[in-house]
């Protein structure tokens, strides 16, 4: 049985294990697949340890992604670009390094939800580690636009420094949002976290517009309140991310992407219930 893991802290919420358990048992990949919590000062050590007892590949959460980042020997675009890994796959004594984040996010808008941002004014809400790693693949998609807005403004600025050449970035503060329209607004802020919505203007959402949240709850999050206020055509939280990225990882390590509509709709009945 090969051997993965998620590690983090905390990590005992993790739905990871429960995730790539249902994709193991729907492809009949052979490997177990636990959780890993571990203290700050002892990451690097505590990857080590598990790939050098034969340990394939491990998944990274918070607060790890950037230490992970720091000790790949190599990496891919993604988590170049990002600046974060959440995949590690151990070969030899390399550590190699990818970030699925944003192929997570944009196979459920377009895949699981068939939504379509060419062409489309998309306003990402939040300029942190999902931020970064949904840029590239959003800017992919050929839109009209990414307005990046965050509270701390330099923060979007470095935004259009390191992703303007792959497509029209516009930084953005919470202030000078008044008079934009967006047709597709995501929220990458941790505001839902403790229940809060970043501070919109009413109007931003145009007709028949879409929201996303990153975040996800048992009941709508704050920013799902409040795209459903806004008349929102979908709105979404972040779940469907959750499995993607989850997809992606196990894609990139045994080679075959698993089908994510049932393991989606498990997970959404647990939290529902
Ligand atoms: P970071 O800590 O890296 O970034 C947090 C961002 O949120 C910053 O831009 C910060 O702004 C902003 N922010 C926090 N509170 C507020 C607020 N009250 N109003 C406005 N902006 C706020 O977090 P991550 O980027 O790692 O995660 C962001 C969210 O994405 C989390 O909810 C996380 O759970 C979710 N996520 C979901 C995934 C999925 O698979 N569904 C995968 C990864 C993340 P500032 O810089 O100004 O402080």
């Amino acid at each position: 049985m090969d051997r993965y893991a998620v590690i983090g802290n905390p990590v005992a919420h993790s739905r990871s294990p429960q995730i790539h358990r249902l994709f193991a048992e729907q492809t009949g990949e052979k490997l177990t697949y636990e959780a890993l919590e571990c203290a700050e000062g002892e990451f690097e050590q505590t990857v080590r340890e598990f790939a050098a007892e034969g340990g394939k590949g491990m998944n990274v959460t918070l607060p790890f992604k950037l230490g992970a980042f720091a000790l790949c020997s190599g990496k891919n675009e993604a988590a170049e670009l990002s600046g974060a890994v959440n995949t590690l796959s151990f070969a030899g004594d390399k550590v190699l390094g990818g970030n699925t984040d944003g192929a997570g996010l944009l196979h459920d808008l377009k895949v699981n939800h068939q939504i379509e941002l060419t062409g489309k004014t998309v306003l990402v809400l939040g300029a942190g580690g999902a931020a970064r790693g949904i840029m590239k693949p959003l800017l992919d998609e050929k839109p009209a636009e990414v307005v990046v807005c965050n509270r701390l403004p330099y923060k979007p600025e470095e935004f259009r420094e390191t992703f303007g050449q792959y497509g029209p970035v516009q930084p953005c503060t919470y202030l000078a949002l008044k008079g934009h329209r967006a047709d597709v607004i995501i929220n990458a802020t941790s505001a839902s976290v403790s229940g809060v919505v970043p501070q919109l203007p009413d109007n931003i959402l145009v007709a028949g517009g879409v929201c996303y949240d990153l975040y996800y709850s048992k009941t709508a999050t704050a920013f799902q309140q409040w795209a459903a206020e806004q008349g929102a055509s979908k709105n979404l939280d972040g779940l469907g991310m959750l499995v993607e990225q989850a997809a992606e990882s196990f894609n990139i390590w045994r080679g075959v992407r698993p089908e994510t509509a049932a393991v989606l709709q498990a997970l959404r009945e647990e939290l529902s219930s």
